[in-house]
């Protein structure tokens, strides 16, 4: 049984006797299922699933992880099933090894959408059990180990699958190491030839670095050392090629650039003399301002802990100091692995309670969010966690993704705080909500009852949270509006026939409903207010009139036309301002049902309606209300003379009339004059014509016109 040989001396380091036996068991099971199959490198299919325990005993993990691992692939491949797992090696061990089979199975139209759900799947199976998570990437491991037998492009898509979803994972849990054999092997087949540039580059490197890594760590030696502390371990750090890959193409830094810097680790026995450490250091080498970070009193979110400091070294290159305790190294490397491997260490309890504070917050956002392609983009911005901290006026910190704004830090408070939030106090200051934060800011959210969140919000939001909680209340927000729409474009039909909606006969409603597929009349009203439905027919089919009656004919009937819709033009996500012709209030309107996305308002005479313009199917009569507050957009042409200057004494004279240029574009007409659109912002006609009148007074204006 020389396949077992290894793991069984593996084992046997933490295991007891009956354990051993037990997970001999399962072998015995596992080779006998697996009897005949082979892997594409040839090797009989049993050494994979030993293999993957193996990876699994090297972070000493329970028994129930190994058999899982032994077994993982028998319910895929066998006729054994998940029952009879159960029966043989308890309900725990069959949970695991299905959980496993499960992220397995995920088949999808399209690729996006295969691995959004599969990430989704991933995530709910290890907030069940973590357990599942780490056979899977012990799985992944291996299968990345033995990744040359397969046809390159399905290599490269389990590259990029590695690359984009394992790796990620593994450092979202802390498993430092984990994270950098996924990446490297990941790289490796996903882009072979920058591989092995690269590795070239740095072998050669590497080599030339020698010298000074010897001279700085003499130094570092001995300082510690003069001072009588106990380091267990001064070591250079190179980093790994993914690493130095990402760092070219994410900060565009040249190779050399990267390869300047120095690093090192210093692992003592107690977070106090991590501190002396420190200060240590600085007094060898100057360290550099800023640099310093305390991961040890803020740890990151996978938990991980340390001092970060850069220094100044000799010839002045670039040192990046690493100052940790033996513990946080383990916690470091094995994240919540580290709690299998090193039973009574309590960085690893840390990292297990980190873990699940993350699976917590993953199921309350894959509980909001609508598919699994808004879930994997919202993880995915918790997944990369460069954080910033903030605190909140009580002084309680708050962890936040780098380039989180004051609205996701609102979010981050409580989803009502953010739905609510209007401004942001960032160390008492009144600052706008799209202010990115820093380290170490105070800020204070001012709310206010009845506010809303404002669509704009998701260009700027970081946080996943914020951005499925915009989206979740945008989402019913648009189905209120389009509610309230489409009865009112209802009960304005139902008025042209001088009826009003209590005047409908019970069966007709329910025939009409029926017809339609709407449980109810709100279903009704939102979908003829999303433009699905055409408010004019439904009116017909309410009163009973037959279908086949020409309107024109009904128009006739009726002594007044149907009463215009009034258009306040901030309606909200219903009621949009057609960009064709960019309607202003004064201007004669006309609304246009457009199905999906609710009624768009253009202008009388836009060319885009001329056609159905007559067609109460489709065109809705519309009116400003009489007092319209707000800024509209409007788009003007100029022809102006060719003269150094104009653009800006023409913006000056718009500033004059008190509006705002939003977009100019400048076209070549012949040799004197100039085309010039310009997009601007307007109250109404009135505002548009006194800005019209400045403008063309002025001696470089030849026309103007608006578009
Ligand atoms: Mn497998």
């Amino acid at each position: 049984m020389g396949h077992f040989t290894k793991l069984r001396h593996q084992l046997e380091t933490y295991l007891d006797k009956e354990q051993v036996e037990e997970v001999y068991q399962a072998y015995l099971l596992a080779a006998k299922a697996h009897k005949g199959q082979r892997r594409r490198t040839g090797d009989p299919y049993i050494a994979h699933p030993v293999a993957v325990a193996r990876i699994l005993a090297d972070m000493r993990l329970d028994m129930q992880s190994i058999i899982a691992a032994i077994l993982h692939d028998v319910i895929e491949d066998t006729s054994i099933d998940k029952s009879s797992v159960a029966s043989r090696f308890g309900e725990q061990v069959a949970e695991l090894v299905d959980g496993v089979t499960k992220l397995t199975q995920i088949k999808f139209e399209s690729k996006a959408e295969a691995q959004a759900e599969y990430f989704r799947k991933m995530v709910l199976a290890m907030a069940r059990d973590i357990r599942v998570i780490l056979v899977k990437l012990a799985d992944r491991l291996h299968n990345m180990r033995t990744l040359g037998a397969l046809n390159p492009s399905k290599r490269r898509r389990i590259a990029k699958e590695t690359l984009e979803i394992y790796a990620p994972i593994a450092s979202r849990l802390g498993m430092y190491n984990f994270r950098v054999e996924f990446e490297d092997l990941g790289f490796a087949a996903y882009h072979p030839t920058r591989y092995r540039v690269l590795s070239q580059a740095v072998k050669k490197a590497r080599g030339n670095r020698r010298e000074i890594l010897k001279i700085i760590e003499q130094a570092l030696r001995e300082g510690v050392g003069s001072h009588g502390i106990a380091a267990d371990a001064i070591s250079g750090r190179e980093k790994h090629l993914y690493s130095i890959y990402k760092k070219m193409r994410n900060k565009r830094l040249s190779f050399s650039e990267v390869m300047d810097v120095y690093g090192f680790r210093v692992v003592v026995d107690s977070i106090d003399t991590c501190y002396r450490v420190l200060g240590m250091v600085h007094q060898i080498y100057k360290p550099v301002p800023e640099r310093f970070k305390d991961y040890i009193a803020i740890p990151k979110a996978n938990g991980y802990q340390s001092l970060h400091t850069t220094l100044f070294g000799p010839y002045g290159v670039p040192i990046e100091i690493q100052i940790r305790t033996q513990e946080m190294h383990n916690m470091a490397e094995n994240g919540i692995a580290a709690h299998w491997l090193y039973k009574d260490s309590v960085g690893a309890s840390e990292a297990q309670v980190r873990a699940r504070e993350w699976l917590t917050r993953l199921l309350e956002m894959q509980q909001s969010t609508g598919n699994s392609l808004e879930f994997i983009e919202s993880v995915k911005i918790d997944l990369f966690p460069d954080e910033v901290y903030v605190f909140t006026p009580k002084g309680d910190i708050m962890e936040l993704p780098t380039g989180a704004t004051a609205v996701d830090f609102a979010y981050a408070v409580h989803s009502d705080v953010g739905n609510t939030c209007v401004a942001a106090k960032i160390d008492k200051r009144l600052a706008p909500l799209s202010t990115q934060l820093s380290n170490g800011q105070t800020v204070e959210v001012v709310s206010a009852p009845g506010a809303r969140p404002n669509p704009a919000w998701l260009n700027f939001v970081v946080t996943g949270k914020a951005r499925s909680n915009i989206r979740h209340y945008l989402k019913s927000q648009r189905r209120t509006e389009s509610t309230t729409l489409g009865q009112r474009l209802i009960e304005e039909m139902l008025s042209y026939y001088s009826k009003t909606i209590d005047d409908i006969a019970g069966e007709n409603l329910a025939k009409v409903l029926v017809e339609a597929g709407f449980n109810n009349i709100e279903e009704l009203y939102e979908s003829t207010g999303l433009g699905n439905q055409m408010p004019m027919v439904i009116a017909r089919r309410l009163l009973g009139y037959d279908e086949d009656v020409a309107a024109t004919e009904l128009e006739r009937s009726s002594d007044a036309p149907p009463a215009p819709l009034v258009v306040r033009g901030s309606e909200g996500l219903v009621v949009s301002i057609a960009s064709c012709c960019r309607p202003i209030p004064g201007d004669p309107i006309v609304g246009v049902l457009q199905p999906g996305r609710g009624l768009e308002i253009h202008v009388d005479d836009c060319p885009k309606v001329a056609e159905i313009r007559h067609n109460p199917d489709k065109c809705v009569p519309a009116r400003w209300e009489e007092d319209v507050k707000g800024e509209f957009e409007v788009d003007l042409r100029l022809s102006v003379v060719n003269q150094r200057g104009v653009l800006a004494s023409i913006a000056a004279a718009i500033a004059d009339a008190e509006s705002n240029i939003d977009d100019i574009r400048v076209g070549q007409r012949d040799e004197r004059y100039s085309l010039v659109d310009i997009t601007l912002a307007v109250r109404d006609r009135t505002h548009l014509a006194r800005i019209m009148r400045r403008v063309r007074r002025m001696k470089v204006v030849n026309k103007i016109s608006r578009i």
